[in-house]
C-alpha cells in the first residue's frame, strides 16, 4: 500500500519541477504565467507544511497549509483568467477564501474534526475546478486549436469529481486520526488524484502557453511587420486555399496586383521612414475598400496582391478603380510632410484549374501594361487561351481604366 505521504511528497516534487519550467516562461511576458508560477510556489510550501504535520504546530501544518493551498488554487484561476484576457477579480477570489478559513478554524479549534476539514477543503477546490473549467471552456480562443483548452477544462471537471468523492468519502469514516495516515485503497487513490491537481493543471497551462507561442510564431511568419497586411508566405497560403474552395464551389475569383508608382522618388524625397508611412497608408486605405473575405498581402517592397473571392473581373475592375481613386484622393501624412501618390494595378480573372502562380503571372502582365501606359491606371488581363497556357501577347487583350 502506498504511503499517502509519498503522494504528497511526489506532488511537491512535481510542483517544484513545474515551478522551474514556468519560471523559464516568465520572461515571455504572457499574461497569467506569473500567477501560475506563484500558484506552484504556494503549493510547494503548503505541501511541505503538510508533510511536517506533527513536528510543527497545527496552526502551520493544518490551517496555514490548507489556506495556502486554497490561495494557490485561486491564484491559478486568476492566472487562467488573465491568460484568457479576462479580469482576475482578486477581491472576489480573496473573499471566497474567508468561509473556508472560518470552517477550518471552527473544525480545528472549536470541534476537532478531520472529516469536516477535509470536506471543507475538497468542496472549496471542487468549486474552483468547476469555475476553472467554465472559464477556460467559455473563453477559449476561437479559430485556434481547441485541444489544450479542452484538456484543461476536462481535467478540471475530473478533479472536481475526485475532490467531491474524497470529501464525501471522509464523511463516511469514523475515528479518522489524520487525513494522511488513513491508508485505505480508496482514500489513497483520491488523495493521489488531489495531489496531482496543481501539477496536472500547470502542465495544461503550459500547453496553453505553447499554443499561444505557436500562434504568435505563425502570425509573425504570415504577417508583414511594417504594414500589417499578410506576408507573401501568408498571402500565398490563404490564396491557394481560397482558389481550391472556389474550384469546389464553381465560384469566380479575381486577383489584383498593385504597385505604388514612382516609389523610389518618394523614398528619395521623404526618406525611407516617409516611404514606410506611405506603405502603411496604402494598406490602411485599401482595407477600407475591401470586404472581410478579400485577402490582402504584401508580396514585394511596394507591391501588393489582393485576392477577391466571389468576384468577376468586371466587378474587380470597379473595386480596383475605387481603390485607385481613394489613394489619390488625399495625401498620406508623413513626418516629412504630406505625400500624394498613385498606384497602378494589374487584374486577372481566375480560370478553373488555373494555379496561383499562373494567375499571378497574368495579373503581373496586366500590371506591366498599366505601367507601360503611363501609371495611375488599372489594366485587366483577359485570357482567351486555356488556363494551362502561359500568357503571351497573342492571347492577351487589354482593358483599362485610369
Ligand atoms: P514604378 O512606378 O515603375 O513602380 O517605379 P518605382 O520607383 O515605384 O519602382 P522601383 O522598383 O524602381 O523602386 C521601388 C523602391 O521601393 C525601391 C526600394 O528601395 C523601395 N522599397 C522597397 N521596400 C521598401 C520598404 O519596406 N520601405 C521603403 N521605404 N521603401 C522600400
Ligand atoms: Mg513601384
Ligand atoms: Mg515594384
Amino acid at each position: 500500500m502506498l504511503d499517502p505521504a509519498v503522494a504528497i511528497a511526489t506532488s511537491a516534487l512535481m510542483s517544484t519541477v513545474l515551478l522551474v519550467l514556468l519560471g523559464s516562461l516568465l520572461r515571455s511576458g504572457i499574461a497569467g504565467v506569473l500567477e501560475w508560477f506563484a500558484a506552484n510556489l504556494g503549493m510547494v510550501i503548503a505541501l511541505l507544511l503538510i508533510l511536517m504535520r506533527g513536528r510543527i504546530p497545527d496552526t502551520l501544518s493544518v490551517l496555514a497549509a490548507n489556506m495556502l493551498m486554497a490561495l494557490s488554487a485561486v491564484t491559478y484561476y486568476a492566472g487562467c483568467a488573465r491568460f484568457l484576457g479576462r479580469p482576475a477579480r482578486w477581491p472576489a477570489l480573496i473573499a471566497s477564501l474567508l468561509p473556508l478559513g472560518v470552517a477550518l478554524v471552527y473544525w480545528r479549534y472549536a470541534v476537532d474534526s478531520i472529516p469536516a476539514r477535509v470536506l471543507a477543503t475538497t468542496l472549496f477546490s471542487a468549486a474552483v475546478c468547476v469555475a476553472l473549467a467554465h472559464l477556460v471552456f467559455r473563453h477559449r480562443p476561437r479559430g485556434r486549436s481547441a485541444y489544450p483548452y479542452w484538456v484543461t477544462a476536462v481535467m478540471a471537471c475530473l478533479f472536481a469529481l475526485c475532490q467531491l468523492a474524497r470529501g464525501i468519502y471522509f464523511m463516511t469514516l469514523d475515528g479518522v486520526s489524520s487525513p494522511l495516515m488513513f491508508a485505505s485503497t480508496g482514500s489513497v487513490v483520491l488523495l493521489v488524484a488531489s495531489a496531482a491537481i496543481m501539477p496536472t493543471l500547470s502542465m495544461s497551462a503550459m500547453m496553453m502557453v505553447h499554443d499561444v507561442l505557436l500562434a504568435d510564431a505563425r502570425e509573425a511568419a504570415n504577417r508583414d511587420f511594417l504594414t500589417g497586411a499578410l506576408s507573401r508566405q501568408g498571402f500565398e497560403a490563404v490564396a491557394r486555399a481560397r482558389l481550391a474552395e472556389a474550384g469546389r464551389q464553381h465560384s469566380p475569383v479575381s486577383l489584383l496586383i498593385v504597385d505604388l508608382d514612382h516609389f523610389k522618388s518618394i523614398n528619395d524625397t521623404l526618406g525611407h521612414a516617409g516611404g514606410d508611412t506611405v506603405l502603411r497608408d496604402f494598406v490602411r486605405v485599401t482595407q477600407t475598400q475591401l470586404r472581410r473575405s478579400d485577402v490582402l498581402g504584401r508580396i514585394g517592397g511596394e507591391e501588393f496582391a489582393v485576392l477577391l473571392p466571389a468576384t468577376e473581373p468586371d466587378d474587380a475592375l470597379r473595386l480596383a478603380d475605387r481603390l485607385r481613386n481613394a489613394v489619390t484622393a488625399r495625401p498620406a501624412i508623413t513626418a516629412a510632410g504630406p505625400c500624394t501618390y498613385s498606384i497602378s494595378g494589374g487584374l486577372a480573372g481566375w480560370q478553373p484549374g488555373e494555379t496561383l502562380d499562373h494567375l499571378s503571372t497574368r495579373a503581373d502582365h496586366a500590371l506591366y501594361e498599366a505601367k507601360r501606359s503611363g501609371r495611375n491606371t488599372v489594366c485587366v488581363h483577359q485570357a482567351t487561351s486555356r488556363a494551362s497556357a502561359l500568357p503571351s501577347q497573342d492571347s492577351v487583350e487589354w482593358a483599362s481604366v485610369s
